[in-house]
């Protein structure tokens, strides 16, 4: 027939496509930023430059954020460990934590328990979740990150003592570019959502209303 192409190598050319449009962006970036360095090298404005290197490290963030949706799906499943994946997440922003009086709490009851899934977008999940729930803090409190095993099924649960949010607010979750903070870009999340999606998860957020915290459950297929 005249079907030329089939669905997976359509989808791996809108991959490739947003890979070089990143690559494009990154590019230029990359020099740009060199110069401005060597600018604060040689003379003697830090203000402005400063200003410039941290709205070329947004552009960055965003374009890593975008590069989710480059990604061929389910072609690298493994077997993975969550509780490990948990524990490197939350290594990973203990610094952070510590800055802001955040204690990280972890509650794993069964070590072992295997999920199928692309490690390094797990961990970004998580790292996004908990990224938010220490931001959430404005003067110390508790992070509590559990694994519960519900049948076919396991929840990762991650319940914070911050500000709380809304329900307008919770509607609005995993929208991009909805944020309420001054530096957030408001993708953090929808990559969570895809990457979730992505996975065969699903996931819920509750909160009882403006400071009283809020609580992420992310739920995905058990693997024996
Ligand atoms: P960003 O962190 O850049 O703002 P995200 O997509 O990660 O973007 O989060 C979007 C918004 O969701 C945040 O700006 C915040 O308003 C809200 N949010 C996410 N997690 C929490 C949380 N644990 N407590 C309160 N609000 C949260
Ligand atoms: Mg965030």
């Amino acid at each position: 027939t005249e079907e030329t192409l089939q669905k997976a190598e359509k989808l791996s050319m809108v991959g490739e496509l947003a890979a070089g449009f990143a690559h494009e962006i990154r590019n230029p970036l990359t020099t740009i930023k060199g110069f401005v360095q060597l600018l604060t090298e040689t003379t003697n404005e830090t203000v402005f430059t400063k200003t410039i290197l941290d709205e070329i490290d947004r552009i960055n963030s965003i374009v890593s954020d975008f590069m989710i949706f480059a990604r061929p799906h389910q072609a690298d499943f493994s077997t993975c460990n969550l509780a490990s994946i948990l524990q490197s997440a939350a290594r990973f922003l203990e610094p952070e934590a510590l800055l802001r009086n955040v204690i990280i709490i972890t509650h794993f009851p069964n070590q072992e328990v295997k999920i199928s899934g692309e490690k390094n977008q797990l961990k970004q999940v998580f790292l996004n979740i908990l990224k938010n729930a220490i931001e959430a803090i404005p003067n110390g409190g508790i992070v509590t990150i559990s694994i519960e095993e519900r049948g076919k099924e396991v929840n990762v649960i991650i319940e914070d003592t911050g500000v709380g949010m809304t329900d307008e607010q919770l509607k609005k979750l995993g929208e991009p570019f909805f944020t309420t903070k001054a530096a957030g870009n408001g993708l953090g999340l929808m990559v969570t959502y895809k990457i979730i999606q992505d996975h065969k998860g699903r996931i819920t957020v509750e909160s009882d209303g403006p400071n009283k915290g809020t609580t992420f459950i992310v739920t995905f297929p058990y693997k024996n």
